[in-house]
């Protein structure tokens, strides 16, 4: 077994407490990522907007 480019296979979508999108996906080998999208990146910081 060498090094080898991790495949991401997507594994679904969660939604954290902070309401951040976070992706999983895990390669073949077994290694796993999760990605977090700021749900309000560049939003600066306030009161909550609904
Ligand atoms: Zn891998």
């Amino acid at each position: 077994m060498g090094d080898h480019v991790h495949v991401r296979l997507s594994q679904g979508l969660s939604v954290s407490e902070e309401g951040d999108l976070i992706e999983h996906s895990r390669c073949r080998c077994g290694a796993t990522f999760t990605k977090v999208f700021d749900a309000e990146e560049g939003e600066p910081e306030g009161p909550p907007r609904f």
